[in-house]
């Protein structure tokens, strides 16, 4: 049981309607690994940061089993920086700053006890860096899944080009699907984004759920209706942490355990938004895991008989 997660290891500034940080530990790779940690260990990350990341942070990361080998320290320069604002109604926001800082120039070593991991998470981050690590893996991993936004899509669509070509699983929202494939319906989007390469897509709708395609199949799964969301920041890379973490786990890439993936993955989610940052994500249990996909079970699970 061997993963790889791949993204961004930052500092965010978060303001939404109920409160607002000024500084706090996110990126798209500590989402990843603090949801895909509770299902596989270890996780074998790839980062960078600055002379300001908090070593208490990255001893909380090796505590839960993520390994750091392959985040690299950059001693002059900071770590990257995001600033977003939330709209009311929580689904929607603003990017306010993006400061690439060390990311700008990161050209990751995949270090040698990571070669042959079965599973390859690509979290949100510049595509030249998630085709440069898919190109330094000797074997290919069983499944390559990855993730990316409307920053990447507006400033690097040639190199989106490639790596969509060289993914299993792509996720995005909403919004960049109808963005990437130049479709409003998602049903069309998603047949145009199958046809840029990834074989299965994932369409995050927030409150609204995720949809899985796959040729002519589609999938659907709730989220949770919370009675309280406070902060969605990170709930995507939780999202697809969760996914990768179930697959990898059960090592079974059938369109099948995709579905029961993507529940688990908005369990995961689930939990994310009901604190700030990463502060909630670091003290669930298993049990209340467990838990919480019974309660996706009791929500979608309902018997007909056609008359
Ligand atoms: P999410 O809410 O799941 O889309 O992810 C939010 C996280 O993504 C934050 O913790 C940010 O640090 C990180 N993030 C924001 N913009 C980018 C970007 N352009 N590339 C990589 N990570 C980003």
């Amino acid at each position: 049981m061997s993963l790889i997660a791949v993204g961004t290891m930052a500092y965010d500034a978060i303001e939404t309607p109920f409160g607002k940080t000024d500084k706090i530990i996110g990126g798209s790779a500590t989402y990843v690994a603090y949801a895909a940690c509770n299902f596989v260990q270890p996780i074998n990350q790839i980062s960078i940061v600055g002379y300001d990341f908090s070593k208490t942070e990255m001893e909380a990361l090796e505590n839960r089993g993520v390994n750091l080998e392959g985040v690299k320290i950059i001693p002059d320069k900071k770590s990257f920086f995001w600033s977003g604002r939330y709209h009311l109604d929580m689904n929607t926001r603003d990017t306010l700053v993006t400061d690439l800082n060390v990311l700008a120039d990161f050209n990751p070593v995949v270090p040698d006890n990571y070669q042959g991991s079965e599973f390859l998470m690509l979290g949100n981050l510049m595509p030249r860096i998630q085709i440069d690590v898919i190109q330094q893996l000797k074997k290919r991993p069983k499944l390559i899944v990855m993730d990316t936004m409307n920053f990447w899509i507006e400033s690097a669509m040639d190199d989106l080009n490639k790596v969509l070509k060289m993914v299993d699983v792509l996720m995005v929202n909403d919004s960049e699907a109808r963005q990437l494939s130049g479709q409003f319906s998602l049903v069309k989007a998603a047949r145009e984004i199958m046809k840029m390469g990834p074989k299965y897509l994932i369409i995050k709708k927030g409150e609204h759920g995720a949809l899985l395609f796959h040729d002519n199949n589609v999938f659907f799964a709730p989220a949770l209706p919370l009675e309280e969301v406070f902060d969605p920041t990170g709930a995507g890379d939780t999202f697809a942490g969760g996914f990768i973490g179930h697959i990898a786990k059960t090592k079974d890439i059938s369109f099948a355990n995709m579905k029961t993936a993507i529940i688990v993955g908005s369990a995961m989610a689930s939990f994310c938004v009901e604190k700030f940052g990463t502060e909630r994500l670091k003290e669930i249990t298993r049990g209340e895991i467990d838990e919480r996909i019974n309660q996706f079970v009791q929500l979608v699970q309902f018997d007909i008989a056609l008359v």
